[in-house]
């Protein structure tokens, strides 16, 4: 029975494997940084133990390699099908990243959290509102999120889940640190002040509001120079609008 049970957590762990891929959540947190009151950005490094929020972004990938967070799998993303909201969809009962960074945010606010705790739940809430902001974290049930789409990605094996985790940004070999004010000169006060005005769930159904033009891909899945100008935009929209949004919401917590 265990041995069924470790098989079957081995055939579904590739799914959703990386979110953003490194370069995508650090530019995230570093522009989140930029957006921080001086207040919050202090109180958050104390909790960090000096660490910057580029730095924490992938350490909710990284103990995905520890057996002791497993439970925390269903965390990185929400599965809703094409015509539903999220409030009419189907919810996982493992949980998924709209009702984690609900659960973080008011646990956070609580300031009653042991420090080891409320350290793991501010690496956690920073991961995960980067996440829900790539737009197939929040997914179709039928194709994964994109990760059974196969696709041939600059002439190597793929799948769409993976080209819009890491793929797309990889290519343009920006390092986070070059790539950060390149999407945050797109910042203006208005959208600073729109785009922190709503919550997790209008941010996912922002991402599924993407679907239509990013399944739109060549019937043999070769994509490549022309996918990424067609949607080159949109990543970097959505890398902007996590950082914003990771900035209202610890300034909120921390300001
Ligand atoms: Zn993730």
């Amino acid at each position: 029975m265990r041995l069924t049970i470790s098989l079957f957590t081995l055939l579904l762990s590739p799914f959703y494997l990386f979110s953003w891929g490194v370069t995508g959540h650090r530019v995230i947190g570093t522009i989140a940084e930029w957006h921080m009151t001086d207040a919050a950005k202090h109180r958050v490094m104390g909790v960090l133990h000096g660490a910057t929020v580029a730095e924490v972004g992938n350490w909710m990938d990284d103990i995905k390699s520890d057996p002791t967070y497993d439970s925390l799998y269903n965390w990185h993303f929400v599965t809703i099908p094409d015509g539903f909201t999220y409030e009419q969809s189907e919810k996982n009962p493992n949980g998924d990243v709209i009702k984690g960074i609900n659960f973080l945010i008011d646990a956070l606010k609580t300031d009653e959290l042991k420090k080891q705790i409320e350290e793991a739940y501010l690496k956690m809430l920073i991961h995960m509102v980067a996440d829900v902001h790539q737009p197939l974290h929040v997914g179709r049930p039928e194709d994964k999120g994109g990760n059974t789409i196969k696709v041939e990605w600059f002439w190597s094996k793929s799948n769409l889940h993976r080209v819009w985790d890491s793929g797309l940004i990889d290519s343009q070999q920006y390092s986070f640190s070059e790539l950060a004010p390149i999407v945050n000169r797109d910042a203006t006060n208005k959208n600073v002040n729109e785009w922190q005005n709503s919550n997790a769930v209008d941010w996912a159904h922002e991402s599924m509001s993407f679907r239509k033009a990013i399944y739109n891909i060549p019937t043999d899945g070769k994509i490549n120079y022309k996918y990424r100008f067609d949607h080159w935009d949109t990543v970097k929209l959505r890398l902007l609008q996590a950082g914003i949004r990771l900035a209202g919401v610890l300034n909120e917590i921390y300001g």
